[in-house]
């Protein structure tokens, strides 16, 4: 197995366009397992450690740049005020081991529909910047994700930064595991409140073929909320429009039964955990957050 180390970015994108069969490792926290395992045996492996670009992150343009290879552990001491869904998630993740050496760009490239950074990036309306000796583009974290640990790279593209609005409002996460910690989600669930702009962002995790939004209800919500007033008020929010809420996030999931759990399970809990992140990210909004 050959072994390509590049020491910057440039170097990185064309060693990928000379090998585009070569495998990036990132943390290696997915790679490595799977080369342990034999599920992979890739004639190249691309390390991206040694590319600095890639642990940066920079705020501007009304949006935080995270470079696709800053860890877990970094995200949560670093950005866990202006991106707090994503920490949330990322407190999540693994054990301390797991998330000083996972990264969000190795979530992306892995786009396991369990993967815990997708449903806060695709709440926050986030983008993935990905590259090529060809150029730059840019992907909304909703289109990112095609199928079953399938995404919208090229053979030749590399994740370059993930593009997120730093949170306009409360923000909540919420995951059900078989356990309290290292545990693969079953399902998973992320809110996003935006009162300025009356918007409503929403992410579910580990409960389709792909991470996904559930854009039913979020527009139902946002309306809902206008129309009652309860965005100015800030009043306690009507026990039907937390259950129609669960209900929209529930019926947007397309589950499937496996050794995790079953689908019936998967939507009975995205209805629970959507009433419950909801609830308090309303009761932060409340106290003025
Ligand atoms: C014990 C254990 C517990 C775990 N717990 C969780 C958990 O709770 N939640 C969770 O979501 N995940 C979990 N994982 C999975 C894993 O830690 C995460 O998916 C992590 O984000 C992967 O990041 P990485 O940098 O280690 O990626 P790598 O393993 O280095 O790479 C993962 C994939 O992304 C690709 N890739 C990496 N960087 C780039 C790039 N810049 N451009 C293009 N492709 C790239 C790689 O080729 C590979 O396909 C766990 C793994 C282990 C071993």
């Amino acid at each position: 197995m050959d072994f390509l180390q590049p020491t910057s970015w440039d170097e990185a994108l064309a060693a990928k366009a000379a090998r585009p069969e070569a495998l990036p490792i990132a943390g290696g926290t997915d790679v490595m397992v799977e080369l342990n395992f034999d599920a992979r045996r890739p004639a190249a492996l691309l390390d991206l450690t040694s590319v600095p670009e890639l642990s940066q992150w920079a705020a501007g343009d009304g949006r935080i740049r995270l470079g696709a290879g800053v860890s877990y552990t970094r995200v949560i001491d670093e950005l866990g005020d202006r991106l707090p869904g994503l920490a949330m998630a990322a407190r999540t993740v693994g054990s301390p081991q797991i998330r000083n050496r996972g990264t969000v760009g190795g979530n992306l490239g892995a786009a396991s529909p369990a993967g815990d950074c997708h449903p806060p990036l695709l709440a926050a309306g986030a983008e993935v910047e990905v590259a090529s000796v060809r150029g730059v583009r840019t992907i909304p974290a909703a289109d990112f994700y095609l199928g079953v640990k399938r995404n919208a790279l090229a053979p030749d593209e590399l994740i370059a930064a993930i593009l997120i609005p730093p949170a306009a409002g409360p923000q909540q996460f919420s995951k059900i595991g078989t356990r309290n910690a290292m545990v693969i989600a079953v399902a998973s669930f992320c809110v996003a409140l935006d009162p300025a702009g009356r918007m409503v962002g929403t992410g579910i995790g580990s409960a389709a073929p792909t991470p996904r939004r559930a854009a039913a209800a979020e527009l139902f919500l946002a309306g809902a909320l206008e129309e009652a007033g309860l965005w100015e008020s800030r009043a306690d929010l009507p026990a039907a429009m937390l259950r129609e809420f669960g209900d929209k996030v529930k019926a947007a999931a397309d589950p499937v039964d496996d050794v995790r759990g079953t689908a019936a399970y998967r939507r009975h809990g995205l209805a629970v955990m959507a009433r419950r992140t909801l609830t308090w990210a309303w009761n932060s909004y409340q106290e003025g957050g």
